[in-house]
């Protein structure tokens, strides 16, 4: 069994002390690809540092909707010189977030507008973030062109977005939320969501998922949100199918 991790943060303050032995399990409980996803600028230069450390993790650059309080639009300058570097292979993680701050909506919109761009600029996928924002984010992907390949990472459970993002053809990736008893939605955005537009994700350190609810995540705990899409869908090979949709979704290999 491979698997791929799209989405987690090892540039945060919560892997300072032992970073290299979290790579080093998830490597040896087969997590054959990690993608850490830059959050500003510097996060975005730490993602990069690390995945020049190790060969199978690559970085994505972005700067997040609750951090863009910390910069200016002409900031994302910055952001398009870090992504010429080969080991970036996605934009992001870019998006709307109302839940955690609705005072800057403008601001949000002007950076996720731009990123987009970046993204179409240097043909690379794009990771969306949503949180209570989506008629907002919905209404400006309607209006402006878009890259070949976007991802709502860490989907929750509201079955019209999923309705809508099956019909754009976009992917989606589960996080531990999905492991979770209460997560009757999320549980059935799986069962109606095509299984070749699926990814997962831990989003580590946050959302660890069950049987380690309460401790810190890591990339090696990505198999569990996999049994449950397993559990969910009844299907052979869902391990497989989702390892090669993440490699053909970033471009590394895959079947196209
Ligand atoms: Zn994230």
């Amino acid at each position: 069994m491979k698997y791929f991790d799209t989405h987690c943060h090892l540039d945060f303050q919560q892997f300072e002390i032992d970073r290299d032995y979290v790579i080093k399990r998830a490597k040896q409980e087969n997590v054959e690809y990690i993608l850490n996803v830059g959050t500003g600028i510097e996060s975005s230069r730490k993602v990069i540092e690390i995945s020049e450390k190790y060969d199978f993790i690559y970085a994505s650059c972005g700067i997040h909707p609750l951090d863009v309080s910390d910069y200016k639009i002409e900031d994302l300058k910055e952001i398009e010189k870090l992504v010429r570097n080969k080991k970036v292979i996605a934009i992001g993680e870019t998006g709307l977030d109302y839940y955690y701050s609705k005072e800057n909506k403008e601001k949000q919109k002007d950076f996720f507008i731009a990123q987009v761009e970046i993204a179409g600029k240097y043909n690379l996928p794009l990771i969306i973030h949503q949180r209570e924002s989506k008629n907002d984010l919905i209404e400006i992907i309607e209006r402006i062109k878009l890259p070949e390949k976007i991802v709502f990472h860490c989907f929750g459970g509201d079955i019209e977005l999923a309705q809508y993002c099956k019909e754009k053809n976009f992917y989606i990736s589960f996080t531990g939320i999905l492991t979770f008893k209460n997560a009757k939605n999320v549980k059935e955005v799986v069962k109606i969501y095509p299984i070749e537009k699926i990814m997962v994700e831990t989003d580590a350190p946050f959302l660890t998922p069950h049987p380690f609810r309460g401790k810190r995540n890591e990339p090696f705990m990505v198999k569990y949100i996999i049994q449950e899409i397993k559990n969910l869908k009844n299907m052979e090979k869902v391990d497989d199918i989702i390892f090669n949709n993440s490699l053909k979704f970033f471009n590394l290999g895959g079947d196209g």
